[in-house]
């Protein structure tokens, strides 16, 4: 199903959560760069990201901010072998 914003749409809240920790470790972001947030769209009542507004609460998250550091630290290492 495509939606008119032309944005990928994530069918639950928890699949969108988790596309964004992935996109925020496999694109490494520079701070006030890249999607911040999701939000259930109105027209295909989906899930997309946005980049504007406030940062998602679950991105402050230490458990989540640790795992991307690590999952960060890794790819840094793999790519320079
Ligand atoms: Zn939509």
């Amino acid at each position: 199903m495509k939606c008119v914003t032309g944005k990928n749409a994530y069918e639950s809240e928890e699949f969108a959560r988790e596309a964004l920790i992935q996109n925020r470790i496999h694109f490494n972001h520079r701070e006030g760069n890249g999607p911040i947030n999701i939000y259930l769209c109105s027209d295909c009542n989906a899930w997309h990201f946005t980049s504007t507004g406030t940062e998602a609460d679950f991105l402050k998250e230490d458990e989540v901010i640790n795992r991307i550091q690590k999952e960060i630290r890794l790819r840094n290492w793999t790519d320079e072998y």
